[in-house]
């Protein structure tokens, strides 16, 4: 691992101490794991979020699990006057861009608001950026930039899109190439993350979905605590090893790791545009991901057989070499520790960061997932598909 010491970033700082990281998007979930994996390495941290996706009761958290108090700017990126006067006040000696919306099938709904708070967040933190002096970024970028393709995924794998999320990220990485191309004094490091998954080892911070979650772990997690009566499996006849879908799900302490790791590479730099797939490159499916989930929390999680979800491949995976080789950076938490720190973090924190909703909700909650049963084939227990299926 490559996250290194306090003294490792001591040949990094600036003549005013250790560097300034301003994480905007850093209340969310990675960015929240990210925050820690910064302050252990010894950068000082700040954050600038709109909250529209996060709990400000993050911060205590993030302030027991560092022992610091990083600074939150509720500041909307959207907004240029307000950026513009975060960035003229403080001197950050890098930005790690984590803001941005990222439901796939609200970007559908709504793809203005997604390009615009996506992008014109970006161009105002990059004019923010240039007018301050700050000379390095390291961006979120996904998987999902790639054309589907079910080999190993390298980082010279053709790219194109078919959402607008996707299209988002895709802009955005261009808009920073292109920005570095006309700016030597610029580094960009973009970060193309797999599937994360996972939860701090405390079990303190997580995932906490706001809205339907749409993503396979914060739905187990969901019906693990009884707030979904059952998982829907999206495709058991994929020319897999047990039929459901194959993704390359990656510990988000691990990715958290990544961060600090391009990090340092893109300061060290200085210059130039780096590209790196952040996975684990093992292929997990639907069915050992629901049966690691059982092991870890010891409880049955219900599954009803679904038809395939439009637009999902059967297996995407990594090749992370690039990364392993370039960054000094490889995973080393297993699907184990994914479920084992999911359960610890969920079954303390059933609905998040905030506290339970009073009865009437819960009925609603659990009415919503009683229509998703139709279209669906509904099966038991997740034992019974395996049994089915010939998976043990
Ligand atoms: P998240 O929603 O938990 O965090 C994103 C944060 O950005 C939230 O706290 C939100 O309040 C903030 N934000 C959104 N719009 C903003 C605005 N206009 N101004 C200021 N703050 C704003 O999401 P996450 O899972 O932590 O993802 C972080 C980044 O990683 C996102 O850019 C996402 O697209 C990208 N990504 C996530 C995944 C994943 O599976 N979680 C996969 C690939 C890429
Ligand atoms: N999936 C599923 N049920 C769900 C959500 C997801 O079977 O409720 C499957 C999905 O079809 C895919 C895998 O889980 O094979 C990962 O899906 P997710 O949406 O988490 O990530 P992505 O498809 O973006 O890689």
């Amino acid at each position: 691992m490559a996250t290194g010491g306090a003294g490792y970033i001591g040949s990094l700082a600036t003549s005013a101490g250790a560097a300034h990281i301003l994480c905007t998007g850093g209340a969310g979930y990675i960015g929240s794991h990210t925050c820690v994996k910064l302050v252990e390495a010894g950068f000082k941290v700040s954050i600038m979020d709109n909250l529209l996706n996060s709990n400000k009761r993050v911060m205590e958290r993030l302030k027991e699990l560092t022992g610091k108090d990083i600074p939150l700017f509720e500041v909307d990126m959207c907004v240029a006057d307000d950026v513009n006067k975060l960035f003229a006040e403080q001197k950050f000696d890098g930005v790690i861009h984590f803001a941005g919306l990222k439901a796939v099938g609200e970007s559908v709904a709504k793809p203005i608001w997604y390009y615009e708070n996506n992008i014109t967040g970006t161009i105002n933190i990059l004019k923010a950026m240039a007018s301050s002096g700050t000379n390095c970024i390291v961006f979120s970028s996904s998987a999902t930039v790639y054309k589907p393709c079910e080999d190993p995924l390298d980082e010279e794998k053709p790219t194109g899109c078919s959402n607008p999320y996707g299209w988002t990220k895709y802009m955005i990485e261009q808009i920073l190439i292109d920005a570095q191309k006309a700016d030597a004094s610029l580094g960009v490091s973009i970060l193309r993350y797999f599937n994360p998954v996972g939860a701090h080892s405390s079990g303190r911070i997580g995932e906490a979905p706001s809205g339907y979650p749409n993503n396979l772990m914060p739905f187990i997690q969901q019906v693990a605590v009884g707030r979904r009566e059952a998982l829907s499996v999206f495709g058991t006849d994929y020319s897999t090893k047990d039929g459901s879908g194959v993704r390359d799900y990656i510990h988000v302490e691990d990715l958290a790791e990544g961060h600090v790791a391009a990090l340092k590479r893109i300061l060290e730099l200085k210059t130039g545009t780096i590209i790196h797939n952040l996975g684990s490159g093992n292929g997990v499916s639907v069915l050992e991901m629901v049966k690691a989930f059982e092991e870890s929390s010891g409880k049955p999680i219900p599954i009803k057989l679904a038809d395939r979800r439009p637009g999902d491949l059967a297996v995407v995976v990594a090749n992370a070499g690039k990364a392993n080789k370039e960054l000094n950076w490889e995973t080393k938490r297993s699907l184990k520790d994914m479920t084992d720190s999911v359960w610890k973090w969920v079954s303390s924190h059933p609905f998040g960061y905030d506290d339970p909703p009073p009865e009437e909700s819960l009925r609603k909650e659990s009415g919503f997932s009683q229509t998703l049963r139709r279209g669906s084939v509904e099966v038991g227990f997740s034992q019974t598909l395996r049994k089915e299926s010939g998976f043990s």
